[in-house]
């Protein structure tokens, strides 16, 4: 009997977002798909200049280091899940300059993970429906695969758009392991989570008499100390 021989392909998500401020739903996602997956490790990457938010956005710094911080949240949830993924947070997209697409990210990333790495872009139900605005989007799925995990008052099935069904026609998996096994080209859709956060929602609570209320159940805690102790979104 011979061994099946063992898959070496390393397994990156990358977690992408304007992170303002970083919130519990991006951990779940982060860590759901971790599991699934089986990541060898996910890269939480803010974005420097979202160009797709028109309100008056933190400054790239101040969300890396609220992304930093969820960072360490992440890490430790990981660890008490026995999830064996490590955690990074990635300043590509804040370093760069102008806009940030995600194209150029995924071009860099495979440049630095090589051909071979399966890179999974992680995203809610809302940026798939959204991905045809997204600059040079059709190229995406030649560097990445996708992981889109359902979201409360996002219903992907009522809301598609013809382009994304389109894109979901050629590319969708219903295997996640799938994924494991393939360095780009593949969607999974994942209809297990919801969790109604989202940062629109918090930055307004924050702004309000209720702001001492918020938990670590809605904001990693690392991240609502500094957005506490540096008074961020009154
Ligand atoms: P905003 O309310 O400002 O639009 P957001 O809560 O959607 O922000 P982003 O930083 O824009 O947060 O999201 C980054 C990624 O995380 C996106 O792909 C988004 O769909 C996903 N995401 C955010 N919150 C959730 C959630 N509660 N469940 C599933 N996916 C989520």
């Amino acid at each position: 009997m011979s061994a099946s021989p063992l898959n070496t392909r390393k397994k990156i998500g990358l977690l992408g977002g304007t992170f303002d401020p970083p919130h519990i739903g991006h951990l779940k996602l982060a860590s759901h798909f971790a599991k699934v997956l089986n990541l060898d490790a996910i890269l939480l990457i803010p974005s420097g200049e979202p160009w797709q938010k028109d309100a008056a956005i933190t400054p790239a710094e101040i969300r890396l280091q609220l992304t930093e911080a969820a960072g360490i949240d992440l890490a430790r949830a990981l660890l008490y899940l026995k999830i064996p993924t490590q955690v990074g947070i990635d300043r590509i997209e804040v370093d760069r300059a102008g806009p940030s697409y995600a194209i150029d990210t995924a071009v860099a990333l495979r440049e630095r993970f090589g051909p071979d790495a399966s890179l999974v872009w992680l995203m809610g139900a809302d940026s798939l429906l959204n991905l045809p605005t997204w600059h040079a989007w059709e190229d995406l799925i030649h560097y990445l695969n996708f992981a889109v995990a359902s979201r409360p008052n996002c219903d992907l099935d009522a809301e598609i758009n013809p382009a994304t069904k389109q894109l979901l026609e050629k590319h969708q998996t219903k295997e996640p392991n799938a994924l494991e096994n393939c360095a780009s080209g593949l969607i999974y859709i994942d209809d297990s989570l919801a969790v109604d956060l989202s940062s629109t929602d918090l930055r307004n609570r924050l702004k309000t008499s209720t702001r001492n209320t918020i938990a670590s159940e809605q904001i990693p805690s690392h991240t609502l100390e500094i957005i506490t102790n540096l008074g961020l979104y009154q």
